[in-house]
């Protein structure tokens, strides 16, 4: 780590989820209330972040399976301020698990950042017998001083990237992966070992432009998610061509079967979707691998994205952030 590095400050932003829940009897560790611990007594409770710089900031106190734009427009801004300084050399975020692959998505492609950006999260709350959150947050902060930039997941010892990572776990530790791309890195006692050359970040943070455009909405364009399936109709499709004012679908991500295929009587009401200029995007449901492009597929391809990551990306599309 060099000198410079060392003398920087690091902010960490917290915005709820399990890392700051509690339970009302320890050692529940399903039975809890996510979002209720600031994140200065998060980070208070791990002595030896008492060596490095470091500042908190609480944004939100959400379980993040509410996350939405309204929280997203906070968490950006204050990364903006805090990133835009020059003493700060990256920016942690404790978030809850559930979307937290979101979150990192939509960081990464509003704000590319130069100095890293690092989300944390915990699967058992603040209150568990033995909490993860303490450790991730330790290890959040070692990434946090020696990964180059980019958005960055960090959890039980692995770092994933933005684009790559999934919760894949309902109640494991290691809840998350990144599939066919495999972590970025792991950390050893504090000590940052890479697999891969960290994603790059930007030179500055994100456009301006389409920044402050994400910033003044009150709503993203509606994009659906809907998965095909054994026996499924278009009817959901087609309840959603009626839903008119004051946010009619411009969007719909279909998470299909196996490589993007569509169950035939879907196809056809997403056809018609299209027809009355809906995009429709198809990703799959498979956990693993990506749409492989071919000339059979019914629909444009979410060029290797998750259906959430999917449904974020075309909702951008469309807003042309
Ligand atoms: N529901 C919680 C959240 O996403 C789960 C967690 O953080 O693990 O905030």
């Amino acid at each position: 780590m060099s000198s410079s590095i060392a003398a920087a400050r690091i902010v960490i932003l917290g915005t709820g989820g399990t890392i700051a829940g509690r339970a009302s009897q320890t050692g529940d560790n399903v039975s809890y209330t996510a979002g209720q611990v600031a994140v200065a007594d998060l980070v208070a409770a791990v002595p030896a972040l008492n060596a490095s710089r470091l500042e908190v900031e609480q944004v939100s106190q959400v379980d993040s399976k509410d996350m939405g734009l309204s929280v997203w427009q906070s968490l950006v801004t204050r990364l903006v301020y805090h990133l835009g300084q020059l003493d700060v050399a990256s920016v942690i975020v404790t978030h809850g698990t559930d979307t937290l692959e979101e979150t990192a998505y939509l960081l990464q492609r509003l704000l590319q950042p130069a100095k890293p950006v690092v989300l944390t999260c915990a699967m058992r709350p603040a209150s568990a017998l033995v909490p993860d959150g303490p450790q991730n947050l330790s290890d959040a902060v070692a990434v946090a001083q020696q990964a180059q930039g980019g958005v960055l997941v960090v959890c039980a010892g692995q770092v994933h990237a933005a684009q790559d990572v999934a919760k894949v776990h309902t109640y494991r530790l290691d809840a998350f992966d990144s599939g066919d791309a495999g972590a970025l890195a792991c950390v050893e006692e504090g000590h940052v070992r890479c697999f891969r050359p960290w994603p790059g970040g930007g030179t500055a943070p994100g456009d301006s432009a389409r920044l402050a455009q994400f910033l003044a909405i009150d709503a993203l364009p509606r994009v659906e998610l809907i998965t095909s399936h054994a026996d499924a109709d278009g009817t959901v499709v087609r309840a959603l061509l009626k839903w008119g004012a004051p946010r009619p679908v411009r969007g719909i991500v279909v998470a299909g079967t196996g490589n993007g295929t569509v169950h035939h009587d879907l196809i056809a009401a997403l056809s018609d979707a299209q027809a009355q200029g809906v995009r429709v995007v198809v990703s799959s449901r498979c956990a693993w691998g990506r749409v492989v492009p071919h000339p059979g597929l019914a629909f444009e391809h979410s060029s290797g994205l998750s259906p959430v990551k999917a449904r974020l990306a075309l909702a951008l599309d469309l807003l042309g952030a």
